[in-house]
């Protein structure tokens, strides 16, 4: 269990990477850490890992304090972006470079390396070079480095994201098993919210050095709790609308929805709200209702099995998804329905 309590790092110059972050990695949870460039991601892995001092706060490991405890001493293993694998050295040394480090005998360290190398698919390749490996089986090589001296926690930063699409959707698969087999602590930054969702048991997604929100990602999916979380997870973005409450009901974008429709919150009272709705949850309808955000069909892209469709409304632009063979003509007025929406006041989801 690895447990933050108001860590905070400012680097000299003033960036404050860190602001008072309290968080709890419970044993064996595969942790993601999400958010834009520049938010602290790896600030924050890197002083888990003891690589940077925290100006402030603790962390520990099962309750022990570790904060100003040696990275060697930590019983963490660390895997970044450009995997840091030697270059002189082939597969078995690299993978048990930490044992040697941890003067295990040769024959130990050589029979370790040769069992998790079987475990990553890699005995093939034991006696190659980092040179003539694809990047895919160097990112495995890493991997096995870490796994080889059984850590505590294994902490990723952006791992796959050398990787070309295919091979990092395979990796995302492989590793996802392998931690579940492994049942270790993980914590793994990224900056991409596919991945954070499809690998992580929580999520925690981050703006300037602090956690806008921690949860599961379904919750993160369908209950952002803010419209910066909103805009930044789904692989076409939430549709986020200017709306006011009337005595009629929410009015947004040309539409007029009555109060007991199917929103999150409490839109009745004064103010301003955004009204938050997923492309997938917005159906097509091409004759004209009261209920429906007006539109003009400006844009139509293919994805696949289903197409992404561009609504000009008079509340800004509006994107649905609709299934292949259902799309509407270019140019024509449609209407989207919503199925499922969100309302939020000063940025904040109301509950
Ligand atoms: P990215 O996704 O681009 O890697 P990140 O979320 O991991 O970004 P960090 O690398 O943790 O972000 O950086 C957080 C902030 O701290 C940034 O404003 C960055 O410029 C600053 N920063 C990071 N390292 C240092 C340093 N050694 N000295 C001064 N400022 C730093």
């Amino acid at each position: 269990m690895i447990s933050l309590h108001g860590l905070t790092k400012v680097f000299p110059g003033g960036v404050r990477a860190l602001d008072g972050i309290d968080l709890t990695v419970a044993d064996g949870e595969f942790f993601a850490l999400l958010g834009p460039s520049g938010c602290g991601k790896t600030t924050l892995l890197r002083t888990i890992a003891g690589l940077e001092t925290p100006t402030g706060g603790h962390i520990r490991f099962d309750g022990t304090d570790v904060t100003r405890l040696p990275p060697g001493d930590r019983d963490v293993a660390m895997v970044f972006q450009d995997y840091a694998i030697f270059p002189h050295m082939d597969v078995t040394a690299n993978i048990a470079y930490p044992l040697r480090i941890k003067k295990v005998p040769r024959e130990r360290r050589t029979a370790k390396a040769a069992e998790v190398a079987a475990r990553l698919s890699l005995t093939e390749l034991l006696r190659r070079r980092p040179a003539e490996l694809s990047g895919g089986q160097q990112q495995r090589v890493a991997l096995a480095r870490a796994i080889a001296c059984h850590p505590a926690a294994f902490l990723f930063d952006e791992p796959l994201s050398n990787l070309d699409a295919r091979l990092r959707l395979e990796a995302r698969t492989f590793l996802k098993r392998l931690q579940r087999e492994l049942a270790v602590t993980t914590v793994f930054v990224t900056h991409d919210q596919a991945e954070a969702l499809a690998l992580a048991d929580r999520i925690a997604v981050m703006s300037d050095g602090r956690m806008i929100q921690v949860a599961t990602p379904a919750e993160i999916f369908h209950r952002p709790a803010t419209t910066f979380v909103a805009s930044f997870i789904g692989s076409t973005p939430m549709n986020l609308l200017p709306a006011h409450a009337t005595a009629a009901g929410l009015r947004v974008a040309g539409a007029t929805f009555p109060a007991h429709r199917d929103l999150t919150g409490d839109f009745t009272g004064d103010g301003d709200l955004t009204y938050g709705v997923r492309p997938e949850y917005l159906d097509l309808s091409t004759t004209e209702r009261p209920d429906a955000i007006p539109g003009v069909v400006s844009v139509l892209e293919n994805l696949g099995t289903h197409t992404l469709v561009t609504l000009e409304s008079p509340g800004g632009i509006v994107q649905l998804v609709v299934q292949e063979g259902e799309e509407p003509e270019l140019g024509t007025h449609a209407w989207a329905v919503p199925r499922r929406a969100l309302l939020y006041r000063d940025g904040a989801l109301l509950t």
